[in-house]
């Protein structure tokens, strides 16, 4: 059976799109030496610091393992997935019901109109038949 796909790009949800996240070893650090911590440091001691938590030449953000940096991912999706065409065969179903109901409500009123157009001819008989008009 053939089968149509449509491609979609999607943000990763492991970098929120950028393609980078923040290198652990650097969160860790920061969790336990926030700016205002360090300002206080003269540049000695906050070399040590780094050298002490393995920082130096460390970067503060790496590529993204899950979408390998690129910042997406492309996956294929049924046409019926597609919100566009969902939208589309939403509106065309509305159509078919408001047609069907329009077709019913005619159909109602040519029922009744034979009727009507039977009643008439019965009486129009009857009174005939008896002299009544
Ligand atoms: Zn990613």
């Amino acid at each position: 059976m053939e089968e149509y796909l449509v491609q979609k790009n999607t943000p990763c949800v492991e970098c929120q799109g950028s393609g980078y996240i923040s290198n652990p070893l650097w969160l860790d650090f920061m969790e336990k030496y926030p700016p205002g911590a360090l300002r206080s440091m003269s540049a000695e001691e906050y070399k040590l610091l780094l050298l002490t938590y393995k920082l130096v030449g460390e970067p503060e953000k790496l590529t993204c393992n899950a979408c390998k940096g690129s910042g997406d991912f492309i996956i294929l999706v049924g046409i019926e997935d597609v919100p566009m065409v969902q939208d589309i065969l939403k509106r065309l179903a509305k159509l078919e019901e408001d047609k069907g109901k329009k077709t019913i409500s005619a159909a109602k009123d040519s029922v009744a109109a034979k009727n009507d157009d039977i009643q008439k001819s019965y009486e129009d008989e009857f009174n005939e038949k008896f002299g009544l008009k």
